[in-house]
């Protein structure tokens, strides 16, 4: 594979940016390498700098379920574009992307829309704790809910990638409020809830950060119960899962309402937007109906309100869930037959689009189970996947997407690297 000017463009970045990246798992660190630069992107496929095609299954790790630059999405941005980028002041768009929102998630009452996954997550936590008064967060071992120091512990995503379990820079005191649980073990939960000062429990319902991990029926409905028992709020971290799993999240999909839902990724078809909502008497504790302050300069812009609102019809209208279910279930066939005719212990998880390969016998549950992958095998595996021309997180706990743009030929694609690149797993580790 030619990386010529991949390799140009990363030592030249990284003179003036940090890594030569915006985000640490964009590095490649965990697979070695040069991490490649990208050029464009149309529908289901990505093109590095270099000229090399990809079927893209990264998807801005979640974004684009639609496939890259849409046709009615891009001529709807392409339409707002022109009205100017940012005022300051209310738009209509707002307004329709909030009722969108909240038709979805049916315990939304109201919706405040921000930049990023991890703001929508830090003022769900800041609302639980002036809803509740009260000060302790569980979360889960290998749950990532953005970069806000609270939730820098045992948490997933590229900390997992770079077998980190919290960063420095975070003070004991940030995280002394932070109580960790392990997921799909409602013990571990309980344990936690002797304590009287709890005001949430902080859930990815379906795990997407350490590898897909989905729960058990029976976790979920017992955390729900327990919450609601306790009077602790449920938030559901959907940040990756809403409009993804169902179009109303995984709560659709599982059958439960959480108290405070979060969401990023697809609700902004590719620009930054980020949301947290909940019923009617919690949300009116934020700013300027209440005292919960929590606020942003660009936070509703509308060229990112018009490509959410674009993204989230053209998605209702496909209703893509039912193919997205076929075609993981297909993946994963596939994934385990050229893993037993290769000889290689393969689990396959999966959860409506996201679905991702760990290399273990040990059934994966939760993150300790999820760090029994040999991450040097899919180092291997990935790089193989990669010369094949299909484009994946480069990481062993980061999920693969999957897009409505994907077409038969594409998913054959995937399932001819996946077997070359079984085939040199197998070459280099099975002696
Ligand atoms: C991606 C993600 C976040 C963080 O969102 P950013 O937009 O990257 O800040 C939070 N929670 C979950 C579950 C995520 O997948």
């Amino acid at each position: 594979m030619k990386i010529d000017k991949s390799i140009e463009l990363y030592t030249r970045g990284k003179k003036n940016l940090v890594g030569a990246v915006n985000s640490p798992v964009r590095a490649f660190k965990s697979v070695g390498g040069v991490p490649i630069f990208i050029d464009r992107a149309k529908g289901s496929k990505i093109f590095d700098v270099d000229g090399n095609e990809y079927v893209d299954m990264v998807l801005s790790y979640g974004p684009m379920i639609l496939g890259h630059r849409n046709s009615t999405v891009e001529k709807t941005v392409k339409k707002y574009m022109k009205n100017g980028y940012t005022f300051g002041a209310s738009t209509k768009g707002e307004i329709i992307m909030a009722e969108l929102v909240c038709d979805a998630f049916p315990g939304m009452d109201k919706v405040r829309f921000v930049n990023s996954g991890t703001e929508a997550v830090l003022s769900a936590i800041r609302l639980a704790r002036a809803f509740t008064g009260k000060n302790k967060i569980i979360k889960f071992a290998g749950c990532y809910h953005g970069h806000s120091d609270a939730l820098l512990v045992a948490a997933g995503s590229g900390l997992a990638t770079l077998s980190i379990p919290g960063s420095k820079g975070v003070p004991d005191e940030a995280v002394k409020n932070t109580l960790i649980a392990e997921f799909n073990n409602i013990k571990s939960v309980e344990r936690h809830l002797r304590n009287d000062d709890v005001a949430a429990i902080i859930i990815e319902p379906i795990a997407g950060n350490m590898g897909v991990i989905q729960p058990s029926a029976k976790f979920i409905k017992e955390l729900k119960e327990l919450t609601k028992a306790s009077g602790i709020l449920l938030i559901a971290d959907e940040v990756m899962t809403g409009f993804r799993s169902q179009f109303g999240g995984a709560q659709e999909l599982l059958g439960f309402e959480a108290d405070i839902t979060c969401l990023g990724k697809v609700v902004g078809g590719g620009f930054p937007v980020g949301a947290y909502g909940a019923r009617n008497e919690i949300m009116e504790m934020v700013a300027p109906l209440g005292d919960m302050y929590q606020a942003g300069t660009l936070s509703g812009n509308p060229i990112a309100m018009s490509c959410g609102i674009a993204t989230l019809k053209e998605l209702k209208n496909q209703d893509p869930y039912k193919d997205f279910e076929k075609t993981a279930a297909f993946l994963e066939r596939e994934m385990k037959m050229a893993a037993k005719a290769n000889g290689i212990d393969l689990q396959v998880n999966r959860f409506g689009s996201m679905i991702n390969p760990f290399f273990t016998k040990t059934r994966v549950v939760d993150f300790k189970t999820a760090q029994t992958s040999d991450t040097d095998k899919f180092k291997t595996f990935f790089w193989k996947m990669m010369e094949n021309g299909v484009f994946l997180p480069p990481s062993q706990f980061e999920s693969w997407f999957l897009s409505t743009a994907m077409t038969k030929r594409d998913i054959y694609k995937v399932r001819s690297a996946i077997q070359i690149a079984m085939k040199a797993v197998a070459n280099k580790f099975n002696k």
